[in-house]
C-alpha cells in the first residue's frame, strides 16, 4: 500500500467504540496456533487462534499503535468502529473481542477458513473461479460494499487480498476485511489522496481529486476484472507505469480471458472503470446489472429448453387473451 507520506490524514475518522478493551493478557483466553500465520500486512500479522472457553477458532489480528514514529492508536480505534458499524452486515468479517498491550492492539476477528479470493485469482485458469463463482461473489461483495456505502464509509483499500471466503472448496461466502484505510465521507469535509494499493487506485488518488464512495467502484471494476481473468489489468512493470496506465484508462478488454465470457460481463466492468466518478455504476446499480441477474451461463441444451418453456408461455398468454378479447 502507498500511504501519505506527509503523516496520517485523520479526517473522516470515527472516533467512539462500544467494544470493551481488555487489559488481561490475550493467552489467558485463547490459544494462539503455532506455526504459519494467517497473513501479514505493513503493520499487522495475523494469527489463528481458539478461544478456550468455547474450543471456536478466530483470527487474531495484532496490530502496532506506533508506526514509523508516529501513534496510530486512533486509526486503530476507527477501524474497530467499523467494524462495529458493520456488525450486522453478513459480507464483513464480525469482531469478537479487542485486547490490548503495551505496544499492540490485538482485533479478535471471525475466522474466515478459506482464505484470500487472491489465491483463485492468480490460480492456473483450470483452478480459478468458474464466470458462475465470480457472480455469486460479486453479488456478495456489492451486497457488503453497498451497506458500506449506505453508511457512508468508503473502504479504499478493495482488493483479492481483503477478500476472504469461509470455506475454500466448496467456494464459500465472501467476508470483506482490512477497514485500515477506509473512511467516513459524509463529515462534509472534502476527503482527498488518502493512499491505496497500486494497481486497484482510482484515477481521483492519483489527480488529487476528492474521494467518494466511487472510488471503491473503481477497485470493484479492477477486482471484477482480475477474478475473471487473472489478469491485473493496469499492472505495469513499475508504480509509475501502473499509474500512467489507470491515469490514461489504458485498458485491454481484448484479451482471450474476456473474450470467452458473457458480453454482459465486460459491459460490468466499463460501467465501472470510467475516469469521472460521477458517471460510474454504484453498489445497488450493479447490483441490478444484467450481468448478475443470471444465477449462471446455462450450457446450451438447457438454453434450448429454457426457450420452449418461454414460447409455451407466451403462446398459453396470447390463447388466453385472445379468448377473452373474443368474449367481450
Ligand atoms: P493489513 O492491514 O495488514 O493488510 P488485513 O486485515 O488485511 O491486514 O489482514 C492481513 C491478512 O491476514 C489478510 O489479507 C488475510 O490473508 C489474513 N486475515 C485477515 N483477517 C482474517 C480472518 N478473519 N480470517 C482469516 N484470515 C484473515
Ligand atoms: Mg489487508
Amino acid at each position: 500500500s502507498i500511504r501519505c507520506e506527509s503523516g496520517p490524514n485523520r479526517s473522516g475518522l470515527l472516533r467512539e467504540i462500544r467494544t470493551d478493551i481488555r487489559s488481561e493478557p490475550f493467552t489467558e483466553r485463547y490459544d494462539v496456533i503455532p506455526g504459519k500465520e494467517l497473513g501479514r500486512g505493513k503493520f499487522a500479522v495475523v494469527r489463528k487462534c481458539v478461544e478456550k472457553s468455547s474450543g471456536k477458532t478466530y483470527a487474531a489480528k495484532y496490530m502496532r499503535k506506533r508506526r514509523k514514529g508516529q501513534d496510530c492508536r486512533t486509526e486503530i480505534l476507527h477501524e474497530i468502529a467499523v467494524l462495529e458499524l458493520a456488525a450486522l452486515c453478513p459480507r464483513v468479517v464480525n469482531l469478537h473481542q479487542v485486547y490490548e498491550t503495551a505496544s499492540e492492539m490485538v482485533l479478535v476477528l471471525e475466522y474466515a477458513a478459506g482464505g484470500e479470493i487472491f489465491t483463485q485469482c492468480v490460480a492456473d485458469r483450470d483452478e480459478a473461479f468458474s464466470e458462475r463463482d465470480v457472480k455469486r461473489l460479486m453479488k456478495q461483495i456489492l451486497e457488503g460494499v453497498s451497506f458500506l456505502h449506505r453508511n457512508n464509509v468508503v473502504h479504499l483499500d478493495l482488493k483479492p487480498q481483503n477478500i476472504l471466503l469461509t470455506s475454500e472448496c466448496p467456494v464459500g461466502d465472501i467476508k470483506v476485511v482490512d477497514f485500515g484505510l477506509s473512511r467516513l465521507v459524509s463529515s462534509g469535509q472534502e476527503l482527498r489522496e488518502i493512499m491505496g494499493t497500486p494497481e486497484y487506485v482510482a484515477p481521483e488518488i492519483l489527480n488529487y481529486e476528492p474521494i467518494s464512495t466511487a472510488t471503491d467502484m473503481w477497485s470493484i471494476g479492477v477486482l471484477a476484472y482480475v477474478m475473471l481473468t487473472g489478469i491485473s489489468p493496469f499492472l505495469g512493470d513499475n508504480k509509475q507505469e501502473t499509474f500512467l496506465n489507470i491515469s490514461q484508462i489504458n485498458i485491454s478488454y481484448s484479451e482471450e480471458e474476456l473474450q470467452r465470457l458473457d458480453g454482459d460481463a465486460i459491459g460490468f466492468i466499463k460501467s465501472l472503470l470510467i475516469k469521472e466518478p460521477e458517471s460510474r455504476a454504484t453498489a445497488e446499480d450493479c447490483l441490478r446489472h444484467r450481468w448478475l441477474q443470471t444465477d449462471e451461463s446455462p450450457d446450451e441444451d438447457e438454453d434450448e429448453e429454457e426457450l420452449i418453456v418461454m414460447a409455451s408461455y407466451t403462446l398459453g398468454g396470447c390463447r388466453q387473451s385472445s379468448e377473452t378479447d373474443g368474449l367481450t
